[in-house]
């Protein structure tokens, strides 16, 4: 197995990153004259400041609800901007290549095109699990990242613990796991992985169970020296002040997070069973999510008037393995009950 630093870009080893003033500088200062900010407070709640680069607030905050080191953690403006700074560091464009595993999250097949590098497709079985022997096999020395999102979107269940472990093992690259949906599901978290694997890479975001998709925060957890290369890449000031502030209160009320997880769970289970009797349903799949993979017939039609009556969900028609599925989120009791009578109507 290469050690994660032999995955590395060579230039990215050497890369001098970006300092302010304000990281060398240690004291007491009143008086900040060192980044050309407008210097005028009014009414502006400090916005007219850079916020701080490194995010340790958060950080101290999360690293204690995540049982990691604060050193393990990365910030990143979505997790999407961590997957985009993981092509960054590990992926040289026109030569090294990725392996995905759709049906999954678009974004991975994405960034390796706007990276210009090579997605190798080993799709899930039936049943939408990982096949880890064809993973190895089609795996060489250009392989660099291995994509496994669980619970996967858009199927929604947790992929196999055996197969996962037996990739952390023989997968020679790094191996990112994606927990986006990790809050709805009873698994436990890769994070707890770590520290016996240096080439694990866990991703988790804000966006979903905690309620704050808007405001654009992702997490990377893996080894410190591994973080601190995506800290090197990353742009300075990735995460507003603003938004600062909005994490740090969220994080405050982890208690409300759990009781909008409750409730969302509890209007998952009405939802997979009043579907079932919809007409037209042939299938729900079990979802560890906050949302549902639907079987219908005429999926593609049936999302087209959906939208005719004001509702939207996904069309996952045309995607291999999810002939004639939707994806359906959860949404609140009188929109899920909306969403139920519209397309029970059609
Ligand atoms: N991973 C998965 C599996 C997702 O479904 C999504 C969002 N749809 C993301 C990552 C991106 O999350 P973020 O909002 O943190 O960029």
């Amino acid at each position: 197995m290469r050690n994660w630093k032999e995955l590395l870009r060579p230039h990215i080893l050497d890369l001098k990153p970006y300092s302010s003033a304000r990281d060398e500088f240690s004291g007491a200062a009143k008086v900040f004259l060192d980044a050309n900010e407008n210097p005028f407070t009014e009414s502006n709640q400090g916005w007219n400041r850079y916020p701080d680069p490194h995010q340790v607030a958060i950080k101290q905050k999360l690293a204690k609800l995540k049982g990691v080191k604060q050193d393990q953690l990365f910030i990143g403006n979505g997790s999407d901007e961590a997957i985009d700074l993981l092509f960054r560091i590990f992926c040289e464009p026109g030569k090294d290549a990725v392996i995905t595993c759709p049906p999954t999250y678009g974004m991975y097949g994405v960034s390796a095109a706007i990276h210009n590098v090579n997605n190798v497709i080993v799709p899930l079985t039936d049943d939408y699990q990982l096949q880890p022997k064809e993973i190895l096999k089609v795996a060489n020395a250009s392989t660099k990242m291995l994509f496994i999102c669980s619970p996967n979107n858009p199927t929604g269940n947790s992929l196999r613990v055996d197969d996962i472990t037996y990739l952390l093992q023989n997968f020679d690259g790094i191996v990112i796991i994606d927990e986006a949906y990790i809050d709805f599901s009873a698994q436990e978290s890769w994070t707890s992985g770590l520290t016996h694997y240096p080439n694990l890479v866990v991703l988790q975001t804000m966006s979903k169970a905690w309620g704050l998709a808007s405001v654009r925060i992702g997490m990377a957890y893996a080894n410190a020296e591994l973080i601190a290369v995506l800290d090197k890449v990353k742009p300075p000031y990735n995460i507003s002040g603003p938004n600062q502030e909005i994490v740090l209160r969220a994080l405050e009320d982890a208690a409300k997070k759990d009781e909008e997880v409750r409730q969302i769970l509890a209007e998952r289970d009405w939802l997979t069973q009043k579907l079932s009797s919809v007409k037209g349903v042939k299938q729900i799949y079990p979802s560890d999510a906050n949302f549902l993979l639907v079987q219908v017939n005429d999926a593609h039609q049936k999302y087209g008037q959906l939208i005719e009556r004001g509702v939207v969900v996904r069309d996952r028609s045309n995607v291999a393995l999810c002939n004639d599925c939707l994806r359906i989120t959860v949404g609140t009791k009188e929109e899920n009950q909306k969403m139920v009578e519209e397309l029970a109507a059609l």
